[in-house]
């Protein structure tokens, strides 16, 4: 949670205006909808996006009349723009926001790790991208405002909640008179200091961190590329850890640790942070004029539900978690929420799953969680140490590694990457006894983790693996080389026994006339021919992935049978 003061005038987008619109409600009509989400951030609009791409009809309520205020989240992870390429919204994020693969570690002034993370030319997105919240906020509110299925209404607080077996009814006040919402499940992504907690009578656990952080943004005109840059004990604020990253507009972020006799008040002044800024832009040699835009202070905290499902009200992003900055991981976790969530409700709501579906949302997204406070708190405690002991065995590591190349990644602060529901009651193995015993596999996304993107082309039009992954279960089938008669066999078996999309991923060199069949049978071919070697594929290997994309079971040959009750077990009947 954060103190915030916003240090000039300057207008975030986000604080355009919205209308607010009356309701049927208050014009006397009482329908009952599918899902109220509360709260239209970041997470509660992936939500409804997800929910609409998937067919269900959400009111979205949002106490605020516009999107987003201050200055939060700025890292995208790929991973969270392939969920909004999904929803069908990526691309002002890319065209707005500044990709980068590349972060650089300092110990006082000497570069200590070069960190660059893991990308290839058949891959869609870069690791990151940055872009300021408030812009993620508004992109993803034009794309709701645009959807016929999300009815999204601003200026609209949720007061009170009644709970009853088979509906929620949602208690909200509005300019013109309070009203009931019904609804069959209620989202609540109301964020930190979450409403729908406190009516329930939940609360989070976890951890609490003491170090405190300063983070400013500032307008400044400079050509260093995007790079995450951390200096730990620099000589611009000795004993202490800053961070600086690069946001569209010439806006950059810099955020810099507190010391313990820091007084926060004090430190908040504008003059404060001007000198301690200025002394760090000295010491790495910017001399162009800048300005203070944005400052809060920011205190790391490692917090979540004990679960997310609550009968008919399942909790979404920080509502449900807070998960420390370092390693930019609280929105990018929250969008992962949206889609797990999104899919599992759809299909409770249609009638193909039985409710109990929504526990394993719990289970997986809150597993999620504790891995990430697992890692962030390693990484925080290296960012903030608290105690002396702490901060001698930080700096003793520091000093290794200026000289030791195997210390440099224990430095890094980590990035986010996709969490893999490598437990999960959704994975099945075939007639195998667990994912380790017989894997087949070297490489290639585990069970849980979500597909990897690949260049292909599809007839005349290119495009990538997950932009055909639609709205089902879908079947990664690959023809990698030889197609034998038993392989033509095996492709008949699955299309006559198996109700899902088919992505037929063969390479170039396949001399075969395949014919697709409606949105059942596509074929894609491997452009860059890297197929074999991102799935560890041969012909007859499939992936079977949920609708959120992500694994649930494979086989190097795969077996019909096997991939219909794959099926069963991924939508928990
Ligand atoms: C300084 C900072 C830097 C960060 N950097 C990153 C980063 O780089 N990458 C990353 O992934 N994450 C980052 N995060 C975390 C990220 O900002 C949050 O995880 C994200 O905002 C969570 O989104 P949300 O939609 O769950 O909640 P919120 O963004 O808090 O949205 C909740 C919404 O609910 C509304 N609301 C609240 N109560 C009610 C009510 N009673 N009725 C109706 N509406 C209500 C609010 O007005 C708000 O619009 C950062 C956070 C901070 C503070």
């Amino acid at each position: 949670m954060t103190t915030q003061h916003r240090a000039t005038s300057t207008k975030f987008p986000g604080h355009q205006k919205h209308a607010f619109v009356t309701p049927p409600e208050l014009r006397g009509t009482a329908n009952r909808y599918p899902v109220v989400i509360v709260g239209a951030g970041p997470v509660g609009l992936a939500t409804a996006a997800c929910l609409a791409r998937f067919g269900i009809e959400t009111v979205v309520i949002e106490k605020n009349r516009s999107a987003g205020e201050g200055s939060r989240a700025i890292c995208l992870s790929r991973r969270s723009l392939e969920i909004l390429d999904w929803i069908g919204v990526a691309d002002p994020f890319v065209a707005k926001g500044l990709g980068w693969r590349r972060g650089r570690t300092f110990y006082r002034d000497q570069q200590i790790h070069e960190l660059c993370m893991p990308h290839s030319e058949a891959e869609k997105f870069l690791p990151m991208t940055n872009l300021q919240q408030y812009y993620m906020e508004e992109f993803l509110a034009q794309h709701c405002a645009k959807q016929p299925l999300v009815d999204l209404r601003w200026g609209t607080t949720l007061v009170d909640l009644l709970r009853e077996p088979d509906e929620t009814t949602a208690m909200v006040a509005t300019p013109e008179g309070t009203y009931r919402l019904r609804g069959s499940y209620l989202v609540a992504t109301d964020g930190a200091r979450s409403q729908v907690r406190k009516l329930l009578g939940l609360s989070f656990a976890g951890t609490s961190f003491s170090g405190r952080y300063l983070i400013a943004d500032i307008r400044l005109h400079s050509s260093y590329p995007t790079e995450r840059r951390a200096w730990f004990d620099p000589p611009s604020n000795p004993g202490s850890t800053v961070l600086m990253h690069k946001q569209p507009e010439d806006i950059w972020r810099i955020d810099y640790q507190l010391h313990e006799q820091d007084d926060e008040g004090v430190e908040l002044r504008p003059q404060s942070v001007h000198a301690r800024v200025q002394r760090h832009l000295d010491f790495i040699g910017e001399r162009a004029d800048w300005d203070v835009i944005w400052t809060s202070i920011y205190r790391a905290r490692a917090l979540a539900l004990e679960s997310y499902v609550h009968g008919r009200v399942v909790f979404a992003g920080d509502a449900a978690h807070l998960v420390p900055i370092f390693g930019v991981r609280g929105l990018n976790s929250g969008f992962a929420d949206a889609h797990n969530l999104a899919w599992k409700l759809a299909w409770v709501l249609h009638g193909n799953a039985h409710g109990s579906l929504l526990r394993t949302y719990a289970w997986e997204r809150r597993a999620a969680t504790l891995e990430i406070h697992r890692q962030t708190e390693k990484t925080t405690r290296f960012m903030t140490p608290r105690t002396r002991g702490d901060v001698l065995m930080r700096n003793a590591a520091l000093s290794l590694a200026v000289d030791h190349e195997f210390v440099r990644p224990l430095v890094d602060p980590r990035q986010s990457v996709p969490y893999t529901y490598r437990d999960s009651e959704l994975n099945s193995f075939g007639n195998r006894a667990s994912a380790e015993n017989t894997e087949e596999f070297r490489n290639g996304p585990p069970l849980g983790a979500p597909l990897r993107n690949l260049r292909v082309r599809r007839g005349p039009k290119s495009g990538h693996l997950l932009d055909w992954l639609g709205t089902g279960f879908v079947g990664v089938f690959f023809i990698l080389g030889e197609f034998a008669s038993d392989d033509r066999s095996l492709l008949a078996e699955l299309r006559r026994n198996c109700r899902l999309r088919l992505l037929l991923v063969t390479d170039a060199r396949l001399d075969v006339t395949l014919e697709e069949h409606a949105e059942r049978l596509i074929i894609l071919e491997d452009v860059t021919g890297v197929a074999g070697q991102f799935y560890d594929a041969v012909t007859g290997t499939l992936y079977l992935a949920r609708p959120d994309g992500h694994v649930c079971a494979r086989w190097k040959r795969v077996v019909a049978a096997e991939l219909v009750s794959a099926m069963r077990i991924a939508c928990a009947a």
